[in-house]
């Protein structure tokens, strides 16, 4: 029997999840990696992720933000630089 759409969904979202903790944690796979992962996965099953995973590394050079970035605010925007590629970024502060 097929699986069915929603069941891969959520093993997918799972697995999502999975990886993430991964990333956060002290790992043998290259983070960058697991990044790559998650995009994967996110993009064969149409899954949007959430700001905290999006928010969590750079997508310009998939390197998860740890200590290899600095933050600014400035007008009112959060701007990150990637330290690693310096690659900026610009987020709403949140409330
Ligand atoms: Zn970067």
């Amino acid at each position: 029997m097929k699986p069915n759409k929603n069941e891969t969904r959520n093993v997918a979202l799972k697995r999502i999840d999975y990886l993430y903790n991964l990333m956060n944690s002290e790992s043998v796979v290259p983070k960058s990696e697991i990044v790559k992962q998650i995009e994967k996965l996110s993009v064969r099953f149409d899954i949007t992720l959430s700001k905290n995973i999006k928010r969590s590394y750079c997508k310009n050079c998939k390197y998860p933000y740890e200590h290899n970035y600095r933050l600014r605010i400035k007008k009112g925007k959060v701007l990150v630089t990637c330290l690693n590629c310096n690659n900026i970024r610009r987020f709403d502060i949140s409330h």
